[in-house]
């Protein structure tokens, strides 16, 4: 049982899907958790949901691809927490299409929110860590980034980018205690992949070792790992959790 008692914890799409996971299972863990939404609507209405089974956390709307935003919802998170131990890089969204037919917005969407995002967040995280000499940050990449998968040209080159990102940020926050890694989940049953065919679902799970697409729970998991002091040593790694698919 991991106990994170005493630590703080900032998670950006927290709202739904793997996010929302990783919320309840650091709440759980005993942490304080601020988590984030695209808007403030959606934040609030999460927020309730959690309390009704028992959660409590606290949520904020922003757009993470917003600097402006990103600062704001990172400095009413330190009012709230007073400091940010654990920081989970999660919010993201795709824009499928194949490359001959995707739109320059579609490339530059996904790339402001899932790497510009990171970029954001963490810049604006970073000081008060610095400061306080400990930080435990979680980025939540993607399988394909390092497979590549068609139609997601734009998706895989910003979870690919988030793996250099984060090799980088390992190496100059090193001497500070503050680790940085990327978890890498497979298929994990959200809203995200909703979206896709039943055809392109059963496939996908063919080639998936354990037979299954993951769950939210199945990430968690691994964050509260790295969050953990059992990863104490863990950093700029990244951490599959994909079932076996690769
Ligand atoms: P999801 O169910 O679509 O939820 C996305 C979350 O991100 C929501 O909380 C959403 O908030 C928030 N969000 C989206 N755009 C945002 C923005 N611009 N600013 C702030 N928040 C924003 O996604 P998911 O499947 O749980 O995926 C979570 C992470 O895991 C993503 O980084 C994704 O790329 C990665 N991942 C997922 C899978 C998978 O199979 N599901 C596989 C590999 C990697 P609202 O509710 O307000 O929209």
């Amino acid at each position: 049982m991991i106990d994170l008692t005493g630590k703080t914890a900032l998670v950006t799409g927290g709202t739904r899907g793997i996010g929302k996971a990783i919320v309840e299972a650091l709440v759980q863990a005993g942490a304080k958790v601020v988590f984030t939404g695209s808007s403030a609507e959606s934040a609030e209405k999460a927020m309730v949901a959690f309390a009704e089974s028992g959660i409590h956390t606290f949520g904020l709307g922003g757009d993470v691809s917003d600097p402006e935003q990103a600062q704001k919802v990172v400095d009413l998170s330190l009012e709230y927490l007073e400091k940010i131990d654990i920081l989970v890089n999660n919010a993201g969204i795709t824009k499928d299409q194949l490359f001959m037919k995707m739109k320059r917005e579609d490339w530059d969407q996904v790339m402001d929110t899932n790497l510009g995002g990171v970029f954001n967040v963490t810049k604006a995280v970073i000081k008060p860590m610095l400061k306080a000499r400990y930080g435990r940050i979680i980025n939540l990449g993607s399988v394909v980034g390092s497979t590549g998968n068609p139609g997601q040209v734009n998706y895989s080159a910003s979870k690919a980018g988030l793996i250099g990102l984060s090799k980088s940020l390992a190496k100059e926050l090193g001497g500070r205690n503050i680790t940085c890694n990327v978890i890498a989940p497979g298929f994990i049953a959200t809203d995200m992949t909703e979206q896709l065919p039943e055809a392109q679902k059963d496939t996908l799970i063919s080639q998936i070792a354990l037979g299954r697409l993951g769950e939210g729970k199945d990430i968690a998991g691994a964050v509260l790992y790295l969050a953990s002091p059992l990863a104490d040593y863990v950093t700029g790694t990244v951490l599959h959790v994909n079932g076996g698919m690769y």
